[in-house]
């Protein structure tokens, strides 16, 4: 990217979204954050301010954003990620994953320039096979409790898509599986979150169901390079394209493993398990390696350390 460059990051106040802020000023270009801060927070936006090319807007997208001459790249990364968020107000998030995406994606033909959907490994929804490549079309409840973010999400692929046929968008989706690192909010409700906070606070680890379920974690770091990466291949280039770590884990070995990483003396506590929570969940990353070059290099027992780590200090 050319230092003159100004990328428009929406939902760059969140997780995902402070990283990505960083990595691009880092490289020395412009970047605009939007975000409503609903679930961003305005901690991340204060240390992204440090960086004299960083500018925060706050604004919703939901409405049109009209505020800049010239972009560059849009990244949209606006939506809760975390279960009891975008569960809170499941209408809002459709509409965030609908009508945000429509209007980032019109800014996109706007200003003719390419645009990153955010979408994620929720579109597999329960999946039938195991690990997920971008060929499986998915098992999702279209009325159940996630059904706001899975289907809201879909919705946005085939916006991408028909902006891409339709007007030759330059549109580049990505599939995000579960993520986790600093800077995740100590209330987000993830369970790597969840747990790391409760064993460095000596509070009973709450496992949903009997923790036989699985996931894939990916750190942030490994993450953020897979979008620049994605962002960088030739316009033809669509996607959608796994981003995820293979390493497939139990959530009790999470939880034991967190136990032990962290030097806890927490128990464990069974609650239920919600509904519709996917049983197995492994990115099949093929296409990634393939097309974008790009496979995680930091393993969970590093990744956890620093995380861990991360909580301890915000702690004090
Ligand atoms: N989970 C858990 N305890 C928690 C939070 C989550 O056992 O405190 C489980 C959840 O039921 C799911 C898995 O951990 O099976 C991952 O949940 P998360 O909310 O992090 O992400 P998801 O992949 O379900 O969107």
């Amino acid at each position: 990217m050319k230092h003159d460059n100004t990328v428009l990051v929406a939902g760059g106040a969140g997780f995902i979204g402070y990283h990505l802020c960083r990595r691009l000023l880092e490289e020395g270009v412009e970047v605009v954050c939007l975000d409503n801060l609903q679930t961003g927070s305005l901690d991340n936006i204060q240390l992204l301010s440090g960086y004299p090319h960083f500018r925060f807007v706050n604004h919703d997208i939901l409405q049109p954003y009209t505020g800049l001459q010239h972009i560059d790249q849009i990244y949209n990364l606006a939506c809760p990620a975390s279960p009891p968020h975008y569960q809170r107000n499941p209408i809002n998030t459709t509409k965030t994953c609908v009508i945000g995406t429509l209007n980032l994606l019109e800014l996109a033909q706007m200003h003719g320039c390419p645009i990153l959907q955010a979408s994620t490994s929720e579109v597999y929804g329960d999946a039938g096979v195991s690990p997920q490549p971008e060929t499986y079309n998915g098992n999702v409840n279209p009325i159940g409790i996630r059904s706001c973010y899975d289907e809201g999400k879909r919705c946005a692929e085939i916006l991408c898509m028909d902006f891409y046929r339709q007007y030759r968008v330059n549109v580049k989706i990505v599939r995000i599986f579960n993520t986790y690192g600093p800077n995740m909010a100590v209330g987000d409700g993830r369970v790597v979150s969840n747990f790391i906070v409760q064993a460095l606070a000596g509070m009973p680890m709450t496992i949903y169901g009997d923790g036989s379920h699985t996931r894939s974690f990916m750190y942030v770091d490994d993450l953020v390079e897979g979008l620049l990466c994605m962002m960088g291949t030739p316009d033809d280039f669509t996607g959608p394209v796994n981003l995820g770590n293979p390493d497939e884990r139990s959530i009790k070995d999470l939880a034991s493993l967190i136990i032990s990483l962290s030097g806890s003396s927490s128990t464990f506590v069974y609650q239920p398990l919600p509904s519709d929570d996917p049983h197995q969940r492994k990115p099949d990353i093929t296409l990634a390696s393939k097309k974008l070059g790009w496979s995680p290099v930091v393993s969970l027992e590093e990744g956890l350390r620093r995380t861990i780590d991360y909580f301890r200090h915000y702690k004090q």
